[in-house]
Parts: structure tokens; C-alpha cells; sequence
């Protein structure tokens, strides 16, 4: 049996019934058949049904919103904005899709040779809580709309939201048996990857969970596309604005109760602003107000699971104890739910959770170094590469630096890193490989299929 856990409350909000060995027997067989169908379909007929789901998504806006926050307990107006992204991807792809994947013509001695893109088949995407939607919606949509199938292992914690996007395909018209949901456990993916109707594999999750799906899959010889951690650096320099700088890092650090892949989790500071910086950034971590998801006004809710919290707070403590100075925050509330404080660690150093691990909740690091080099040197001093941002007034400078000197998939000069279905989104070293969004995205699960006509 799988629950759902009200994080806010510690509630049990419904048990499910794991999917059986011969249910998933059954769905492998009806998604490999679905597919058989669904290749032969037009752009057109695809894009009707993904245009018909983003209709689906925005009439269902606040039942699945309220949804998600009762599951892993995100505020309701970031819910509400999951909802309308997804909605948004779902059109994006619908209005692009063909454009994305029209063959392409290449000159050779034959009388015609081209490069097409055909579906692959079934694809298993084993998806995380953080954003239960969004992270679904932007494999799905460009899958769907390449012609594959695909069937859903979502994290075991948000079962409600696996079962409502797969009713979201269904009222949407696809065909029943191309998009399903498999309620399981972690254990039982590596045996499903190497089933033949499964012809990929996309994972969005922890690094553990990274290599173990990377493993199973690289023994089947399946592709795989692994989106994992990431310990974003957002490194502000000397001429930086620092109140803008200390508004979006702060509401990086925020989003979604600190649980974001491309969070700010470091902010590297050189001398000149440090104070400033570390000051503004207590002052807005303080304002920020905590508590129930469900009202309009909060900002950061609960973490999405006890164990986690545990988790979050060992890293601080034992942050604390080699060194860190706890200067906001950092204690456990009393009272019921996954509750953690918007907390602030500064003179953060390497050997620390808070440096060398993904920090995943409403802590910043701080980490204080002595000028530009050095703060260049200490952004690409970790294991991740997902996401970046620079901070100065000098913008050809900042630009160079996030072109040249960041090691890291996006890199954003003094904004907010987030996802944009127009841009490809991916990591490098352990933050993982393959791109999710834009053209790279769609042709991810594809053949890039060589034909030659003499
Ligand atoms: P997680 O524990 O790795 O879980 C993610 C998914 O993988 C869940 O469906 C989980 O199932 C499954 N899973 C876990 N261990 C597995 C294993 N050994 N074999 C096969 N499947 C396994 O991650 P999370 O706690 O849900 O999400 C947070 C992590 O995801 C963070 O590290 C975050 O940075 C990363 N993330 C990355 C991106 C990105 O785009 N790069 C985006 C969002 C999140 P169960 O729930 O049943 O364990």
C-alpha cells in the first residue's frame, strides 16, 4: 500500500493499492500496443489532443492545485502557477512539435537522403514530488507529441497527482492505454526498465536514485535521460545591485519551500558587498511567512516529508558544529507537520553538508571568499552542474563568466534561474545528462533515423 501524508498536518489523506505483477503485465502490453497505433498518427491529431489538455488542465486548475499542496505541501498560488506551466508546455509542444521534429534534408550522392525523427516507443519516467506536475507534464508533452507512449513511476508520496495527470490524458482525448500510471515501489523499477516494451527510460530524482536507474539501464542497454541534483552557485560580485541581487536569491532560496533542483543553495560573496548581502538576506529570510500551503499569503510551507526534514536539519547541525555561524533560523518548530524555518549559514566552507551536499529547504549558505576568482573557483567547486546565476552591473563581464567560466547547464546573469519550454533545461557532472525542453528536448526519445533513397 502506498500513502499519502499531509506534510502539514501529519494526516493521512488516502492509502492506494500498489499496481500487482499481473496489472503490470497488462498496462506494458497495452502501452506497447497504444504506441503501435499512436506512431502512425498526424502531428495534427497530436497536437489537438495536447491542445485539448492544456484545456483540461486550466478548467481542473484549482482541484489539482489544491491537490498538490495537500500532497507535498507547496503554497497554493506556486500550485495554481505549476498548473498554468504545464499548461503552458502542453502548448508549446502542440504549436512546435512538428517544426521540431520536420525531417531534415542533407545533400549526398543519393537522390534523396534525409534525417527523420520516429518515436521510440514505451517510455518509463520515473518522476519526483517536488513538482508533481510540472515534472511530468515536460517529459510527457514533447514524448506524446514525438509519438512515443509512456507509463509513469511518480514518487510513492504523491499518488493523486500520478492518478489525476493520467486523467488529465484521458479527458484530453490520447488514447487510453498511452500515457498510465504504475503505483510501485522504487524497488521494482530496475525489472521494468529491463522489460522490452520499455524502450527508454527518464528519471528526475536524487543522485541515488540516479545511479540506480543509469545501472539498471545501462545493463538493458536502454537510453536514458537523468535529471538529478543540484547545488546552484549564484555568485555576486563587487558591482552587483545587491538589493536586487538579495531579492531574487532569496526568492530562489524560497521557491517552493526551498525544494527546487535549480534553488540558489550557495551564495558566494566577495568582500565588497558581503555585509551588505548577508545582512539583506536575514532581513528578507525573516519576512518571508511560513506556514499553512492553503492560505494565499504563505510563502513557504511545510517540507514535503518528515524524514526529510531530519534530513535538512542534520545537514545544518553538523554545518554548525565544523564551523558555519547560524545566524537566522535553524531550529525545529514544536506542533504537528514537516515544518523547517527559513534558515541562514554563514562563513560556509568545503568538508560542510551545507557546502558539499544538495541542501534541499529554506537554507542559504553563504559562503564568503576574496575576489572574483576565487568566487568563479568556488561556484564550479562541487560534484553538480545544473544551474547558476552572476550578479554584477557589468553585463558583457557577468555574460562572459557565465559563458565561458561556469560549469554548470544554464547560466543566468543577474535573474532567477528557472525553466522555460523555449529554452533546454539539463545538467552536467553529477546533476546529470540529456535535456528536458525546447527542440533538444522533443528529440530526446527519438530515432534520428538516416534515409537514403538511390
Ligand atoms: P528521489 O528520492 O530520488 O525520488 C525520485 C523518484 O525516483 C521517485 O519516483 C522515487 O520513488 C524514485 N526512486 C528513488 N530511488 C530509486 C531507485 N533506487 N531506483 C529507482 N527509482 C528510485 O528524489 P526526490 O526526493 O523525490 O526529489 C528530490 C531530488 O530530485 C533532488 O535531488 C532534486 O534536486 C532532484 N530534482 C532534480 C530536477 C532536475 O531537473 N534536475 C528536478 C527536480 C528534482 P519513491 O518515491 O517510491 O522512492
Amino acid at each position: 500500500m502506498l500513502s499519502s501524508i499531509n506534510p502539514s498536518t501529519g494526516e493521512l489523506i488516502r492509502e492506494y493499492p500498489e499496481t500487482s505483477a499481473l496489472e503490470q503485465e497488462n498496462l506494458l502490453r497495452a502501452a506497447a500496443a497504444a504506441f503501435r497505433q499512436w506512431k502512425l498518427s498526424s502531428f495534427e491529431e497530436r497536437s489537438e489532443r495536447l491542445l485539448a489538455a492544456r484545456q483540461v488542465l486550466l478548467a481542473k486548475k484549482e482541484k489539482l492545485a489544491r491537490l498538490m499542496t495537500q500532497e507535498m505541501g507547496k503554497p497554493i498560488v506556486q500550485a495554481r502557477t505549476e498548473i498554468e506551466k504545464c499548461a503552458l508546455g502542453c502548448e508549446f509542444y502542440a504549436r512546435n512539435g512538428a517544426k521540431f521534429l520536420a525531417p531534415e534534408e542533407v545533400a549526398t550522392d543519393a537522390r534523396r537522403s534525409y534525417v527523420s525523427f520516429e518515436p521510440l516507443g514505451v517510455v518509463l519516467a520515473v518522476m519526483p514530488w517536488n513538482f508533481p506536475f510540472w515534472q511530468v507534464f515536460r517529459f510527457a508533452a514533447p514524448a506524446l507529441m514525438a509519438g512515443n507512449a509512456a507509463l509513469l513511476k511518480h514518487a510513492s508520496n504523491v499518488c493523486g497527482s500520478a492518478l489525476e495527470i493520467e486523467a488529465v490524458f484521458r479527458e484530453a482525448g490520447f488514447p487510453k492505454d498511452l500515457f498510465r500510471v504504475l503505483l510501485i515501489e522504487s524497488g521494482e523499477v530496475a525489472a521494468l526498465i529491463a522489460r522490452p516494451e520499455i524502450r527508454a527510460v527518464t528519471l528526475t530524482g536524487s543522485n541515488r536514485a540516479g545511479e540506480s536507474v543509469g545501472a539498471a539501464a545501462g545493463k538493458a542497454l536502454k537510453k536514458t535521460v537523468l535529471e538529478l541534483g543540484g547545488s546552484d552557485p549564484y555568485v555576486i560580485l563587487a558591482d552587483a545591485d545587491v538589493e536586487h541581487a538579495v531579492q531574487v536569491t532569496v526568492q530562489s532560496r524560497l521557491t517552493n519551500s526551498g525544494q527546487s533542483c535549480i534553488a540558489a543553495k550557495r551564495f558566494i560573496v566577495v568582500p565588497e558587498v558581503r555585509e551588505a548581502f548577508e545582512r539583506g538576506v536575514v532581513e528578507r529570510m525573516k519576512l518571508a511567512s511560513c506556514g499553512d500551503p492553503m492560505l494565499e499569503s504563505t510563502q513557504v510551507g511545510p517540507l514535503a516529508r518528515l524524514d526529510l526534514r531530519e534530513g535538512l536539519h542534520r545537514q545544518v547541525r553538523e554545518s554548525v558544529a565544523a564551523g558555519a555561524r547560524l545566524i537566522l533560523g535553524g531550529e525545529i518548530p514544536s506542533g504537528p507537520g514537516a515544518f523547517y524555518p527559513p534558515t541562514v549559514l554563514s562563513e560556509v566552507k568545503p568538508g560542510m553538508p551545507a557546502y558539499d551536499e544538495e541542501i534541499f529547504g529554506p537554507v542559504a549558505a553563504i559562503i564568503p571568499v576574496k575576489d572574483e576568482e576565487a568566487a568563479i573557483a568556488v561556484a564550479n567547486d562541487t560534484s553538480f552542474g545544473l544551474g547558476a546565476a552572476v550578479f554584477t552591473r557589468d553585463l558583457a563581464r557577468g555574460e562572459k563568466i557565465a559563458k565561458e567560466r561556469i560549469e554548470a547547464g544554464s547560466c543566468f546573469v543577474n535573474a532567477l534561474v528557472k525553466s522555460d519550454p523555449r529554452l533546454p533545461f539539463g545538467g552536467i557532472k553529477a546533476s546529470g545528462y540529456g535535456r528536458e525542453l525546447s527542440a533538444f528536448g522533443i528529440r530526446e526519445f527519438v530515432n534520428i533515423k538516416t534515409v537514403c533513397v538511390r
